[in-house]
């Protein structure tokens, strides 16, 4: 449509999609930017969603493209651009990205979040030669071979068990001696006969030339070092969010977007819904949740204008 955008939606995982859902249904004027040429973010790389409600055992990227298919069965208007930076000075806000900038008089962000890194050696030098952040999307090309993931949480322990179905032996590397994970996966992990958990264990440095051969760990208990022979090192260490475009914009905690259940940030007008929001709980279903809010919110604020 063009012209002032009542919402500008920035990012297309469950949060945006969820947003773009109800901005249609409450006839705003809304337009979401995308930075990838797919939509669903995080989900996508989710071999297998088992929590989502009415949707048990669905693939993260058939439950993407079905949020997807819902906006735009509904007009939901896309466009792919990198966001720069948001100009929130007067009641007409301007969201500046690489290609166009778009006015809007509010703004969601639900940029989402990436994976953390470990920050030790071997790991930028032999990214995408064995080392990996996303089991689902590299794991076939450890077929037989043996890998180690490494990470306690629920992404961590989702990557061993969809690599234990393709690798001869999977080591799970956790540097305490208790997973962090959803106790339903810890079961399922802890009954794989090639899973190996390397408890109170560090990575210190992933070696090989060209290609990954081994990685070095170390028991924070004993100080004992061992080395893995393996092909494959996922690292699965937690997320940051995809917020520093937005510094100085609005008030942050960790990089994470202060905002409330309402969504609404330290900036009227803008709002932060999905990860990268502080909340208690990151998931699909607390995103898509924040979606809705954010546009109650957007809507409240509009009719205050
Ligand atoms: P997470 O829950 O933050 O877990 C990160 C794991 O990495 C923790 O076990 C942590 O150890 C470990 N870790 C962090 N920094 C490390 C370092 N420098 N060296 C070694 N280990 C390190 O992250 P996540 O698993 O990526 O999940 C992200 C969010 O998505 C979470 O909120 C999660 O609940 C959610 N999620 C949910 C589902 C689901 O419900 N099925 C699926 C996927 C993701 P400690 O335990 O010692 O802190």
């Amino acid at each position: 449509m063009g012209g002032i955008y009542d919402v500008v939606i920035i990012g297309s995982g469950p949060a945006g999609l969820a947003a773009a859902i109800y901005a249609e249904r409450a006839e705003l004027n809304a337009i979401v930017i995308e930075k990838n040429v797919v939509s669903g973010g995080q989900v996508l790389t989710t071999y297998e969603v088992d929590n989502y409600p009415g949707e048990k055992g669905i693939g993260g990227y058939d439950l993407g493209m079905k949020f997807r298919e819902h906006a735009d069965s509904l007009g939901a208007e896309f466009v792919e651009d990198e966001v720069i930076r948001i100009e929130a000075d007067g009641p007409v806000k301007r969201v500046v990205c690489a290609g166009d900038t778009y006015e809007t008089k509010t703004v969601i962000i639900a940029t989402g979040a990436s994976h953390r890194k470990l920050g030790i050696p071997g790991e930028e030098e032999l990214a995408g030669m064995g080392v990996s952040y996303c089991a689902t999307c590299d794991g076939a090309f450890f077929r037989k071979k043996t890998t180690a993931v490494i990470g306690g949480g629920d992404v961590a322990i989702e990557d061993a068990i969809f690599l234990s179905r393709l690798c001869e032996k999977v080591y799970l590397v956790h540097r305490r001696d208790e997973l962090r994970g959803a106790k339903s996966l810890q079961k399922k992990l802890f009954s794989l006969d090639n899973v190996e958990i390397v408890w109170d264990s560090v990575p210190e440095r992933i070696q090989g030339e060209d290609k990954v051969e081994s990685l070095v760990v170390s028991n924070v208990k004993t100080g004992e070092k061992r080395e893995l022979k393996l092909q494959g090192v996922f690292i699965a260490v937690g997320i940051t969010p995809n917020s520093s475009m937005f510094e100085g914009t609005v008030e942050m905690e960790n990089g994470y977007i202060k905002a409330g259940e309402d969504c609404a940030s330290s900036c009227p007008g803008i709002f932060a819904a999905g990860d990268v929001r502080t909340k208690a709980l990151r998931q699909i279903v607390t995103a898509v949740a924040d979606g809705a809010n954010a546009i109650t919110s957007v809507e409240r604020y509009l009719t205050q204008l």
